[in-house]
């Protein structure tokens, strides 16, 4: 079987659009480093299996993520593709946001925090001060005629800080939004949210002026709530949603497993529901398959090793 059944239901979008992480977000957590080419045959190959919006990589400082030390390259080798609106790179800032320039791509991603504590850890700053560092990066982007999306992280709990309140959250964003980003993701870093918590932040941040066909979904399988969290999102109106390719940067096999929720998984649960993604999800699996070889381990998505094991 390599499609499930199609039972279609009321209350849920035609179609989803999936924001592709894996290469950014999925390979930022790997250790050994992956050659800058095979970064530009995963990308082509993500494009190949119909994924419109792939985030390809970062120009944060090399030191921090020596993984994307080769942003550069990887946009070099994708040439005029990796200039699209469809192809955001992660700025952090305005050095970073120099080589975004230079490399000219079409669509950048900030990245913020809901809280103090992984402010101050992933930004060395404040929320206020990194809010006041992200200003010029997107005044700037959208002066070139970029496409611009604010991440916010730990939106559903922080491992140091625990709980995190709705209103803090929403705070948060709309200072992001109000930068002038087109987009939201709001991430669940650690993976923590349940669906009546995602119903809430998105009822909190839609009250606050930013609707859901603004903001895309982040979700990490720790607690094996992605695919729910997920639904609930789509069914308070949200149609963009965040997702890894093979579950890459959730390896179960490593410590440093941050769960992202797998494309696969995604694909898989969407075209049960009829809702179209324009994915085809055989070609996706055997682009995880490649890749897990790349890396020499399998992939940890489910849909992944149950449409590649032995029939
Ligand atoms: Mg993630």
């Amino acid at each position: 079987m390599r499609l499930p059944m199609t039972v279609s239901r009321a209350g849920l979008p035609e179609r989803v659009t999936i924001y592709e992480v894996g290469p950014r977000d999925g390979l930022q957590n790997e250790k050994s480093i992956v050659p800058a080419a095979v970064k530009t045959e995963f990308i082509e190959r993500l494009a190949g299996a119909g994924l419109e919006w792939i985030e390809t990589t970062s120009f944060v400082h090399p030191k921090w993520v020596p993984q994307l030390a080769d942003a550069a390259d990887v946009l070099a080798g994708l040439g005029e593709s990796g200039r699209l609106a469809t192809r955001p790179v992660l700025v952090p800032n305005e050095r970073g946001m120099d080589r975004a320039l230079e490399s000219g791509v079409g669509a950048i991603a900030i990245f913020g925090s809901a809280t103090e504590t992984f402010a101050q850890k992933n930004l060395g700053r404040s929320v206020a001060e990194s809010i006041e560092m992200f200003a010029p990066v997107v005044a700037r982007a959208k002066d070139a005629g970029m496409w611009v999306r604010a991440y916010i992280s730990m939106c559903f709990g922080d491992p140091w800080e625990g709980e995190v309140p709705i209103g803090q959250v929403v705070e948060v964003s709309k200072q992001l939004m109000d930068l002038g980003a087109d987009a939201l993701s709001i991430g669940d870093t650690i993976g923590v949210g349940t669906a009546g918590h995602v119903a809430a932040l998105l009822e909190g941040l839609d009250a606050a002026g930013i609707g859901p066909q603004v903001v895309g979904v982040h979700f990490h399988d720790t607690y094996g709530q992605a695919l729910a969290n997920t639904l609930e999102a789509l069914r308070c109106g949200v149609t963009v949603v965040d997702a890894s390719t093979g579950g890459l940067g959730g390896c179960p096999y490593a410590k440093s497993a941050t769960g992202n929720l797998a494309t696969e998984d995604l694909v898989w649960a969407l075209a049960g529901l009829g809702i179209e993604t324009g994915v085809d999800l055989d070609a996706l699996v055997a682009t995880s398959v490649w890749m897990a070889e790349q890396l020499g381990r399998p992939s940890p998505s489910r849909v992944v090793r149950a449409l590649s094991g032995p029939a």
